[in-house]
């Protein structure tokens, strides 16, 4: 029999494995510790922060998914990336990010360059002569990308960018919040390692906050789940159930997501108060071309800008009825956020502009609820906005 794929294998990740009274869906162990099966020797877990079969359930299935060799599932996305940056970075090393990458993101880093646990370097990767001439001229330990970017949805090129960065030895690291494994495969294309926030698409219910790293080499993964567990930053079992349970329908949701993310940016091309929609399945965006080839699935996130600036925002915002107001993405709900006040709120107002958020930006994460009814309240709203 050929060994199923791997979203069978996330679907069916744990199921039927008990032994003890034939569950079909695994029990989630809580315990924090493990019996040593006999003096001096212990058993495959062992203390929970280290390691839960409840957690190395998950781990697999994301590791399959990305196509990686091993995976440590840690507390949140940015647990992900603290563990990556205390793994691969000393004093006197360069890490090149992108200079639109998710705020948390830059915090950390921002933060920690400026104690000297590194040299921070901004760039625009999605702009393939900048990429080439920074990652040259600059030769980083470690190369960051994230693609599509937030909110202007910026695509990078993974494999121009990996092999520049491993010309000049630089590990290559890939967030992969925005698109999931099923809408692209970063280590694929070359990066060493793919960074989660499971607490978006892959747990995919605005319930649970969780992360990920998944490497390509088994010595990495292990190399990342010690540091994991050194920084005390690894995932917690019921947590880690929560993810599993959203793994197994990432691909019917991921499937909706992007239907509904078609009929939404249709909808929002034809509307006279929008000026211009960014959404990588557009021919006039910029990454267009490349997204069509380097990703499977174009995504739920859109972001558009309304011709009356931010009076129209908030006038559209606040006569939605579905779409929540809130911050976050990636879940079975619509939701509806406004950058330049809430998620890039703490950039001053000329920074914003250099990213590309205008006062009049919205951006959609277009749930899975019944396309129609998304359509009707959008329309609404934007006639008010209008
Ligand atoms: C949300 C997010 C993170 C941080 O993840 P948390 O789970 O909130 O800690 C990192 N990268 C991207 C692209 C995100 O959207």
């Amino acid at each position: 029999m050929t060994e199923p794929s791997p979203i069978t294998r996330a679907v069916r990740a744990g199921i039927d494995t008990d032994r003890t009274h034939g569950a079909v869906v695994p029990p989630v162990y809580l315990s924090t510790t493990y019996t040593f099966a006999e003096f001096g020797v212990p058993r495959p877990f062992d203390y929970a922060r280290r390691g839960n079969p409840t957690r190395s359930a998950l781990e697999q299935a994301i590791t399959g998914l990305e196509g990686g060799a091993g995976a440590v599932v840690t507390a949140s996305g940015m647990g992900a990336i603290t563990t990556v940056v205390n793994a691969l970075l000393q004093p006197g090393d360069v890490l090149v990010a992108p200079h639109d990458a998710y705020g948390g993101t830059w915090r950390l880093f921002d933060a920690l360059a400026r104690k000297g646990a590194f040299e921070l370097v901004l760039a625009d990767l999605s702009d393939p002569e900048v990429a080439e001439r920074t990652i040259r001229q600059r030769r980083p330990a470690v190369l960051w990308v994230e693609t599509p970017s937030n909110p202007l949805l910026r695509i990078s090129d993974l494999a121009a960018v990996s092999r520049l960065g491993h010309e000049v030895g630089a590990t290559v690291v890939a967030d992969n919040t925005f698109c999931t494994p099923l809408g692209q495969r970063p280590l694929d294309l070359g990066a060493d390692l793919v960074v989660h926030s499971a607490t978006k698409y892959l747990a995919g219910h605005s319930d649970v906050v969780a992360g990920a790293v998944v490497s390509s080499t088994a010595a990495s993964a292990e190399e990342l789940a010690w540091w994991a567990n050194c920084l005390g930053v690894t995932g917690g079992a019921f947590d880690s159930y929560l993810v599993t349970r959203g793994l197994r329908t990432l691909h019917a949701r991921m499937a909706i997501h992007e239907s509904n993310g078609a009929a939404v940016v249709d909808l929002l091309g034809r509307h006279p108060a929008v000026a211009v929609v960014h959404h990588p399945s557009l021919p006039g965006h910029a990454g267009h071309a490349l997204a069509s080839v380097q990703q499977r699935l174009f995504g739920g996130v859109v972001s558009f800008e309304l011709r009356d600036g931010e009076g129209a925002a908030r006038r559209f915002m606040e006569s939605l009825t579905l779409f929540c107001p809130a911050e976050s993405l990636g879940g079975t709900e619509s939701l509806v956020s406004h950058p330049a006040t809430m998620t890039h709120a703490s950039m001053p107002s000329e920074v914003q502009a250099d990213a590309g958020i205008t006062p009049g930006m919205v951006r959609l994460s277009v749930g899975i609820e019944q396309a129609e009814d998304l359509l009707a309240d959008l329309g609404r709203a934007l006639d008010a906005a209008g």
